[in-house]
C-alpha cells in the first residue's frame, strides 16, 4: 500500500532530510511516525502525498511507482491520500460545510453526491450539528474535526497525520486518535506523525521511528535498519 525503498530527500541548499528510508505499510494497517522535531517527519509524508519528490529511491502507492507519476496526473493520485495537519487550515469565510465539501468542489463532484458525503463525513465525527457554522466558533477539538471530514469526506484509501493532535489536551488528543482507529477498522490505511510519545504507547500500533532522517526502530524489520 506504502512501500518506501532506500528512499532519500536532499533539500536544496544540501540538507538530507530524508537518507535511504526503507518500510512496508500494508493496507489497512496503522502506524505511528515518531522522531525527534526535524527529524524528517514531515519530509517523509510529504514524499508520499506528492508534495515533495525524492532525490532517490522510490515510493510506490498502491503499487505504483511515484517517481513515474506526471505533475498532470499529480491530483489523481492525492485523491486516494487524505491528508490532515495540526493547523488544520480551515476557511474561516466559509461553513463548516463548504469547507469540508472543497475536495468534493474541486473534483468536480454533483451537488446531489456532494451533500450525501458531506453530511456522512460530518456525522462520522459528529459534527453534524454545526454544518452551518463558522469554522471560528468552533473550539480547537470540533476545528480539528472539520479538517478529518474533510481529509475523509471522499474515502480515501490512506490517510495521513501531521502531528493532528499538537494543539489538543490529552483528552481531545485520545478521542481524535480513537477516529482514526475507527477509519482504519474500516480499512484505511493510517499512517500518523507525531512526537507524543504518551498517546503512542497507549495504543498498540507499529511504531517508525527517525533519527535526524534515519529510519532506527521498526519492530516489523528487526531493531535498526
Ligand atoms: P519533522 O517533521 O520531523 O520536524 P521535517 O521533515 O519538517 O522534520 O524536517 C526535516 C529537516 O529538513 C529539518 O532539518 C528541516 O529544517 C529540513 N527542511 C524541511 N523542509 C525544508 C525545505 N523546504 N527546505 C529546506 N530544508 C527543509
Ligand atoms: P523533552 O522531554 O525535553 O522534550 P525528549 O527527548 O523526551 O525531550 O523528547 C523530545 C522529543 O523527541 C519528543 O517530543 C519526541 O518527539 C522525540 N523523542 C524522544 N524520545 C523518543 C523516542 N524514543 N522515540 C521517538 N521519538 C522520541
Amino acid at each position: 500500500m506504502i512501500k518506501f525503498e532506500q528512499v532519500s530527500k536532499t533539500y536544496p541548499g544540501g540538507h538530507k532530510a530524508i537518507e535511504k528510508v526503507s518500510f512496508h505499510l500494508q493496507q489497512g494497517e496503522l502506524a505511528f511516525l515518531t522522531g525527534h522535531s526535524g527529524a524528517g517527519k514531515s519530509t517523509l509524508l510529504k514524499l508520499i502525498s506528492l508534495m515533495e519528490r525524492p532525490s532517490a529511491g522510490e515510493v510506490y502507492i498502491n503499487g505504483v511507482c511515484l517517481n513515474k507519476v506526471t505533475a498532470k496526473q499529480v491530483p489523481y493520485v492525492r485523491r486516494d491520500i487524505g491528508v490532515i495537519f495540526q493547523n488544520h487550515r480551515l476557511l474561516d469565510r466559509y461553513s463548516v460545510f463548504d469547507n469540508v465539501a472543497l475536495p468534493l468542489i474541486i473534483a468536480g463532484s454533483h451537488r446531489r453526491d456532494i451533500e450525501k458525503r458531506v453530511h456522512g463525513a460530518l456525522d462520522k465525527v459528529g459534527l453534524l450539528n454545526k454544518a452551518r457554522c463558522a469554522p471560528e466558533t468552533l473550539s480547537g477539538g470540533e476545528q480539528q474535526r472539520v479538517g478529518i471530514a474533510r481529509a475523509i469526506v471522499n474515502s480515501p484509501p490512506i490517510l495521513l497525520a501531521d502531528e493532528p493532535t499538537g494543539n489538543l489536551d490529552p483528552e481531545l488528543s485520545v478521542e481524535i486518535l480513537k477516529l482514526f482507529e475507527d477509519f482504519n477498522q474500516h480499512g484505511t490505511t493510517v499512517l500518523i506523525a507525531t512526537h507524543d510519545l504518551g498517546l503512542i504507547a497507549r495504543m498498540k500500533y507499529r511504531s517508525l521511528t527517525l533519527k535526524a532522517g534515519k529510519l532506527v526502530v521498526d519492530p516489523l524489520m528487526g531493531d535498526t535498519l
